[in-house]
């Protein structure tokens, strides 16, 4: 394909972006619109945004601050006002602005200095209908202007071959703008109005999509049969349940009645299990897969990670030991004469139970017959892997299990009709975890953590980056560095860089406390589980959602006993934010907060997750547009003949295929 551009900087900018072509490029809406109206001179005041057109009268000056050069220069608006300028920071600009000039200028008046500090200009008088210009969200050294350039060419590029997916009727319905009139519209809006069009058609149309690949994956599950069997009910696992050293919290009783509810019924099981960290989902799963071998099936446990597969066979074994299951581990690192022997187990049906990576789904392993699979922290894998999954059973029911306190409203939108129980409850031993918020450099971490090593007590340290970086204070190796110096060879560390290798020896050294002390990412997120870690500090804490700090900390007190999380924060902007972690420790709640505040993309979990990043919908304030596009692409989808729908039907099946083979 043509480059895009003919900068080589430029074009690698680009596909970081992961933009590739003039399509690419027209679906980078702006982040934001810089209004170039002018400020009616009576209007102008103190601190305020103001917009002026007018002449550059003095020479501009580049001013050197402690750290930035500066910018400033004199300026004579067309109604005969003097104001000094000062572009704070942008040196740069000195070489671009040219005296005796005209510029349309953006700033913020300073009264009293009679001082624009500068955010914005253009050359020349800015006409009526070219007043708001797009701000696109663009990396460092990649100069707005040159964007916008580069959108220009290729809105002109695909000039005629823009379709629009949305099917007429319904453009007609909603009173939509065709596609390309929106793109066109969302770059070089003429009004707000414009503005409003375009999102509406694009919103429209993503939420569209969405749904109808929902819905074509769900139809494709459905019709995939199961055998006939048996039903199953709880009160048969009872003898077995009765051997346990602990009762089923109401909770876990009325998801495993949900589960074997959904197993008993023709057509596939497609349930999420949520709960907290702690609230007991893995037993309820050892429920299902029990229920599963009583019904004469194999069953599969899917866990993100090799160490997380192997603590639940841990758990297995000993929840499982008084009955005769065979239950075996297969991950990545299992060696490869072992593998052989579990394959053959698995094809003649002598393995029950196995747990492991996606190594459990590879190829070469077969299934005498797969029943249920059970998938934990299922947002780390893609929604259409669960076909392929479904697929290797050729009948199996479905179990994700999730961490993440997804908002009923965000999971009924994401998920469309999966079914969801839920475990709000916590088994026994109550979480007593005291969450405070300190300043980084303070001693008394030092004390905290002390205080955990001389009662035989783990600790975690978490930073949001491993590297240092300028805009961030605290990276993993400045402080394993810190630790190390005060605590030597008592600290581990653990990041995503590492290798599996390195990782599993991490692991397994703060498992058995050799190092108490783990200097790590939030890679601990997902499911390590070390009943003596009681200490837990998270430096810049602000870095992260809630919604992650709220996971993270579930890592600590989990044998009943107080913990102590530390949250550091230096800068006092966002740490407001932080308190509802102080005060609460409802998961749900935590999360809903999130994601008013900073929006779903950020909600924990999400990010990593298989579910899609929508371009244009917000879905949080765009709750409707999912509802309604939801129904009418059920709609579509019962109306497979009509002509005018099978061109998004066709394009959703492609881009369904598509998302499989980038997965797989
Ligand atoms: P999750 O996977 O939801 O984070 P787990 O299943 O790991 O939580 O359970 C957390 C702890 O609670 C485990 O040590 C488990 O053995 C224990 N547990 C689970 N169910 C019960 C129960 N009904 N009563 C007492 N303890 C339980
Ligand atoms: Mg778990």
């Amino acid at each position: 394909m043509d480059k895009l551009t003919k900068s080589p900087r430029l074009n690698y900018l680009l596909r970081q972006m992961d933009i590739w072509s003039f399509y690419d490029v027209i679906n980078h809406l702006p982040r934001r619109y810089e209004n170039f109206n002018l400020t009616n001179p009576n209007d102008i005041k103190d601190k305020e945004r103001i917009v002026i057109y007018g002449q550059v009268i003095s020479y501009p000056k580049q001013a050197r601050g402690r750290r930035v050069i500066s910018v400033a220069f004199d300026f004579m608006s067309v109604d005969k006002k003097y104001y000094h300028v000062i572009a704070y920071n942008r040196g740069y600009l000195s070489s671009t602005i040219e005296l005796n000039e005209y510029y349309t200028l953006v700033g913020t008046f300073n009264k009293l200095k009679n001082e624009i500090s500068l955010i914005n200009l253009q050359k020349g008088k800015i006409e009526k209908e070219n007043t708001l210009r797009p701000i696109y969200s663009l990396p460092k050294d990649y100069p707005n202007h040159l964007f916008y350039g580069l959108v220009k060419r290729s809105l002109e590029a695909v000039k005629g071959k823009v379709f629009s997916l949305v099917p007429f009727c319904y453009r007609k319905k909603y009173k939509l703008v065709e596609k390309e009139t929106a793109l066109n519209y969302a770059h070089s809006p003429r009004s707000f109005e414009d503005i409003r069009q375009s999102l509406r058609y694009l919103k429209y149309e993503e939420a569209l999509m969405f749904s109808l690949k929902n819905q074509l994956i769900k139809e494709e599950n459905k019709s995939l049969a199961k055998i006939k069997k048996e039903p199953i009910d709880l009160e048969l696992c009872k003898p077995w349940l009765d051997s346990l050293p602990f009762k089923l919290t109401d909770d876990q009783k009325q998801a495993s009645e949900e589960i074997i509810n959904d197993m008993n019924q023709s057509s596939l099981m497609y349930r999420m299990l949520q709960g907290d960290v702690g609230s007991g989902k893995t037993l309820v799963s050892f429920i299902a897969l029990y229920a599963n071998h009583l019904r004469g099936d194999q069953g599969a446990l899917m866990a993100p990670t090799d160490s997380l597969a192997r603590q639940h066979f841990e758990n297995a074994k000993k929840a499982f030991e008084g009955t005769k299951l065979k239950i075996a581990l297969l991950v990545g690192s299992t060696p490869k004469h072992e593998k052989d022997l579990i394959y053959d187990d698995l094809r003649d049906g002598y393995i029950d139970i196995v747990i492991g990576t996606h190594a459990l789904f590879s190829k070469g392993v077969e299934y005498s017959s797969l029943g249920l699979v059970v998938i934990d922290e299922q947002h780390r894998f893609g929604v259409n892997q669960r076909i392929a999954l479904a697929s290797k059973g050729e009948h199996a029911d479905i179990l994700s299990m999730s961490a993440t306190p997804i908002p009923r409203s965000l999971a009924l939108t994401l998920y469309g009709d999966l079914d969801i129980s839920t475990l709000t409850t916590f088994p026994s031993k109550k979480k007593d975890i005291r969450t405070s918020i300190v300043e980084s450099e303070d001693e008394k971490i030092f004390e905290y953590v002390d205080k955990s090593l001389k009662d035989n007590r783990q600790v975690y340290i978490v930073a949001p980056l491993i590297e240092y970086r300028e805009d961030h204070r605290y990276s993993v190796e400045q402080l394993f560095a810190r630790y190390v110096l005060k605590y030597g060879n008592k600290v581990g560390l653990l990041h995503g860089k590492m290798s599996a290798n390195e990782k599993n020896e991490a692991l397994e050294k703060f498992y058995n406390n050799e190092t108490p002390i783990l200097v790590t990412t939030q890679v601990i997120e997902v499911g390590i589980d070390v009943p003596r870690a009681n200490l837990m500090v998270i430096y810049d804490a602000t870095n992260f959602g809630l919604a992650s700090l709220h996971q993270l900390r579930g890592r600590i007190g989990r044998d009943g006993t107080t913990a102590y999380c530390l949250l550091t924060h230096d800068e006092d902007e966002e740490s407001e934010r932080l308190n509802i972690l102080v005060d609460s420790f409802d998961g749900f709640k935590i999360a809903e907060e999130d994601m008013k505040m900073r929006g779903p993309g950020e909600l924990a979990g999400i990010k990593q997750s298989g579910i899609p990043n929508f371009a244009f919908l917000n879905i949080v304030n765009d709750f409707k547009i999912f509802l309604v596009a939801r129904d009418d692409a059920t709609y579509i989808l019962k109306n497979k003949d009509d002509k005018s729908f099978k061109y998004i039907i066709e394009r959703a099946s492609k881009e369904i295929k598509e998302e499989d083979k980038i997965k797989g």
